[in-house]
Parts: structure tokens; C-alpha cells; sequence
């Protein structure tokens, strides 16, 4: 795979446990058109290989990437970007991936992601706050981690819901009891909060492959989601 772009690390800093915030500067070209939701590939040096990562940014950010890498000490892709510093250059393949934000649709939106899914939604979300489209349709955002401290931008979102009557966040915790949020897996939560039809929304999801199948499954059979209004780079359920 040929480099589209190369890039300077500005930034790197843990936004949540176990997720490092990656902020690239353009250097060669200085900018990209990409779609809310797609993903580059760092190409990995002296290697013959590379890894995929959504761009967590907004569109709106032409000039810079930022990415939300997960700890995972036995992958080459994210050793490779936790040992970048500021200042390093990075070779970025970009965009890629179908799996972006309709722009063109007016539904109301659910938004599914499991921990570093969440880098997927992220992107969206901001860029449909920054162009004002929050404001006219419902839009549902469900976070599944196994702990509260790698929920990434929890405030945030509760700023969004406090700004706009139509945004819901829900954060559901596997493996923590009490915190006085929801708990359990997220597809028990979406089937327990959304309506029966949903017949005319649009879903996007990101996660683990398994995750973002069940969501797509509970979606389409349990609250009739059309097939063609779920996105995902990871699963296409069929028509
Ligand atoms: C469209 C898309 C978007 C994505 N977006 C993001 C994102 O925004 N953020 C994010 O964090 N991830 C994201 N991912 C996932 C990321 O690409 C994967 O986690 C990828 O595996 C990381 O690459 P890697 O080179 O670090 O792992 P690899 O080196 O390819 O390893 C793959 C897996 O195998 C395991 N493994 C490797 N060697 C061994 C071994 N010897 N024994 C046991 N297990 C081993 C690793 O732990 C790792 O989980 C995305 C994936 C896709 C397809």
C-alpha cells in the first residue's frame, strides 16, 4: 500500500484508560477530504503491513488527524503508534471506508459502539454538532465498556444532551456494578430503550466484528431497522 500522506505526531496524550489520543499534523499534502466516519491506515515502518484506525476528527479539520489508538501490547500497529513522539513523522493512507456519515439523509440516527468504536462515532458526532444537525431529528448514542474510566468524552456528551433535546447518551458498563449508569451488554440496553419500529432510522456501529453483529441483528429483527440503513466497515447484514 502506497502512502497518500505523510504527517507529524503533535500531540499524544491518554484521553481515557487504555485509549491514547494521536493528534497528526498534514505535512505532504497539507490537507485531506475524507467523510465523517472513514479510516486511514498507518503503513508501519520496515514492515511490510499495515493497521487501521477511524479518524476520530471532524471533517472539518482538514489540516489534521487525530486518532484514538487502544492499548494492545501484542499489536505491531499500536506498539508502533505508542512509541511515537511528538515530532515523529508518520506515513497515513487515506480515507477509506463506505461505511460514512449519510449527509444527504435526514433520519433520525442510533449510534452503537463498543470502547474504541467509540473513535468511529466520535467523528460523526462532532461534525453533525459543528454543521448543526443535531438540532432537527433524535439522536441516540449507546457506549458499551467494561469500566467507567474508558468511556471517552462523557462530559461531552452530556453537554450535547443538556444542548440538544433530541440527544441521548447512554453509557453501559459490563464488568462494573453501581456506578448509577446502565450496565450490562449494549445490545440488552438499545433492545430495554429504543421503540419497536424503527423502521425509519439509520444505525451506524463500530466494535469488535461479534459486537457490531449482534447490534445489527437486534436492530433488523427485534426493532425493524432496514438492512440498507446500517453502516458498518465491520459487518454488512444482508439485504
Ligand atoms: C475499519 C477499522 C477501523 C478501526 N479503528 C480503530 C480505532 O479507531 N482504534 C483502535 O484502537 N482500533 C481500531 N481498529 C482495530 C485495529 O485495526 C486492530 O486492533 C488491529 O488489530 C490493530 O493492529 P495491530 O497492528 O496493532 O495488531 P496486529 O499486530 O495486527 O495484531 C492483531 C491482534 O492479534 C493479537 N496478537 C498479535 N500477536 C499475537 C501473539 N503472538 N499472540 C496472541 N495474540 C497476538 C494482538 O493482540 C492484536 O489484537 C479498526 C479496525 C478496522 C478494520
Amino acid at each position: 500500500m502506497e502512502a497518500t500522506h505523510n504527517g507529524q505526531v503533535v500531540y499524544s496524550a491518554f484521553i481515557s484508560k487504555g485509549i491514547l489520543l494521536l493528534k497528526i499534523k498534514l505535512i505532504q499534502p497539507e490537507s485531506v477530504d475524507f467523510k465523517a466516519g472513514q479510516y486511514l491506515a498507518v503503513l508501519l515502518p520496515n514492515l511490510d503491513k499495515a493497521s487501521y484506525y477511524s479518524i476520530a476528527s471532524s471533517p472539518n479539520k482538514k489540516g489534521e488527524v487525530e486518532l484514538l489508538v487502544k492499548e494492545d501490547k501484542l499489536g505491531t500497529g499500536a506498539a508502533y503508534l505508542y512509541s511515537l513522539q511528538v515530532g515523529d513523522v508518520v506515513q497515513l493512507h487515506m480515507p477509506m471506508g463506505e461505511a460514512y456519515l449519510r449527509e444527504d439523509s435526514d433520519r433520525n440516527l442510533i449510534f452503537v459502539a463498543g470502547a474504541s468504536g467509540a473513535s468511529y462515532i466520535r467523528s460523526m458526532i462532532h461534525y453533525l454538532d459543528e454543521t448543526n444537525h443535531l438540532s432537527n431529528r433524535e439522536v441516540h448514542y449507546f457506549l458499551g465498556c467494561r469500566e467507567e474510566s474508558e468511556l471517552l468524552e462523557p462530559d461531552f456528551m452530556q453537554a450535547l444532551a443538556e444542548k440538544y433535546k433530541g440527544f441521548h447518551y447512554y453509557a453501559a458498563l459490563s464488568h462494573q456494578e453501581g456506578w448509577g449508569g446502565h450496565s450490562g451488554l449494549i445490545t440488552e440496553v438499545v433492545d430495554r430503550l429504543m421503540p419497536n419500529d424503527m423502521s425509519e432510522w439509520q444505525a451506524y456501529s463500530a466494535g469488535s466484528p461479534a459486537m457490531v453483529k449482534a447490534v445489527a441483528d437486534e436492530l433488523i429483527a427485534n426493532k425493524n431497522l432496514k438492512p440498507s440503513e446500517f453502516f458498518s466497515d465491520l459487518y454488512t447484514p444482508e439485504a
